[in-house]
């Protein structure tokens, strides 16, 4: 174990599972976040849905970044958070009449819209206010991320976004919604991206939008790429902040910006995934007919990842050093997918023992659930916790 996360004696009086997190090392992400996008005058704006900790917003608050929001619920933990409303993008497939209104009195930034009927509907909700609604269209580029099938976005089969060949249509039907104003185009390709190459291509799919709809007069003052850089979950701690420098640096290189126009990027797992621990104790070794089984008090209520997306996690003992055996470590929740990871290394483990699931800043605690009538997961903060 590193010295990240803190002395066990730390933990000894806290109720396990919960979170901990390094305050310092989102604090240094965040400062390479803004210094590599400062260089190309490029707008963050962090997505809060992966992880809405009152405060984790705060710390990027301080930073000076953006949000990007895909509920009501989202937009007010951003606001109570201090962000301010200029700062906010809203996207989502299904917004629901309340969630618009929402964005309206707050006269949020943007609506990222996906569809006619929700333009239509922004539409007459604003007309009823008697206001403007900025809004972007999120088109699906039609751009392969490369990544889990689950948290692929940008393809043609996918439910998200405007697919390029209605793209003209939900355009002439625009001419007629006169409480909106098309400020620019949206898109988000998946996530967990460890490769560049998708992002080249989104920046050239970009570029030919950009000629066609120039063609129509319109032009764009805002283009937002969405988020997706993947992090390192095999090895949280050589690389514990994501090359943000190399994923500027592509954009940069790939998509030219026109005179007056702003780009914009919502990442999310980049900023908060390896900041973030799941700390769990050891309830029991459990010995299998040819498995032995370590049996812990965090299930996929706090971590839901592995059962929902195969996710690998690494897992380590802090409490052992004795030489390794193999393991499977599960959850104490009763279903089969309960799962952290199999044939695991792990030092001789024993009742009572730290276990710690690594890279959980980013899709852990805000998808941690009641399921089985538990308890949601505690936070703890490096800089905090005494
Ligand atoms: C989920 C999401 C993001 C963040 O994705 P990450 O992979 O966490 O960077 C950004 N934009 C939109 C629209 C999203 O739905």
């Amino acid at each position: 174990m590193t010295k990240k996360v803190s002395p066990v004696a730390k933990f000894k009086s806290l109720r396990t599972p919960f979170y901990y997190y390094d305050a310092d090392l989102l604090r240094a992400t965040l400062q390479v976040v803004v210094e590599e996008s400062s260089k190309y005058d490029y707008h963050i704006h962090y997505a809060v849905k992966a992880n809405a900790n009152p405060r984790i917003l705060s710390i990027i608050h301080e930073s000076g970044l953006g949000v990007d929001c895909v509920s009501g619920g989202e937009i007010e933990a951003a606001l109570k958070a201090g962000f301010p409303a200029s700062k906010i993008v809203f996207a989502g497939v299904g917004k629901a009449d309340w969630e618009i209104n929402l964005g309206l009195d707050n006269n949020i930034f943007c609506f990222n819209a996906e569809s006619i009927p929700e333009l239509e509907v922004i539409n007459e909700l604003a007309l009823a206010k008697g206001k403007t609604a900025h809004v972007a269209l999120r088109v699906n580029p039609e751009v392969d991320a490369h990544t889990h099938h689950h948290i692929t976005t940008g393809t043609k089969e996918n439910k998200f976004g405007i697919n390029l060949d209605q793209l003209d249509k939900v355009l002439d039907q625009l001419e007629n919604l006169k409480s909106l104003r098309l400020i620019g185009l949206h898109f988000h390709i998946g996530s967990q991206l460890t490769e560049l190459e998708p992002f080249i291509n989104l920046c050239k799919r970009a570029e030919e939008l950009q000629e066609q709809l120039l063609k129509r007069n319109i032009h764009l003052e805002n283009i937002n790429f969405g988020g997706g850089l993947g992090i390192d979950y095999r090895h949280p701690d050589q690389h514990s902040i994501p090359d943000f420098k190399s994923y500027f640096e592509t954009f940069h290189r790939y998509f030219k910006v026109l005179p007056g126009q702003q780009v914009h990027f919502e990442p999310g797992r980049s900023i908060v995934g390896q900041c973030g621990n799941l700390i769990s104790k050891v309830l029991y070794l459990k010995e299998g007919s040819f498995k032995k089984f370590v049996v812990l008090d965090a299930g996929f209520t706090e971590l839901l990842r592995p059962a929902m997306y195969d996710a690998y996690h690494q897992i380590e003992n802090i409490s052992s050093s004795e030489k390794t055996e193999v393991y499977d470590v599960v959850g104490p929740i009763c279903e089969s997918s309960d799962c952290f990871g199999k044939d695991r290394e792990l030092p001789l483990t024993n009742r009572g023992d730290f276990v710690v699931l690594r890279s959980a800043g980013a899709y852990g605690e805000s998808m941690a659930s009641q399921y089985n009538c538990r308890q949601l997961p505690q936070s703890y903060f490096s800089d905090s916790l005494e």
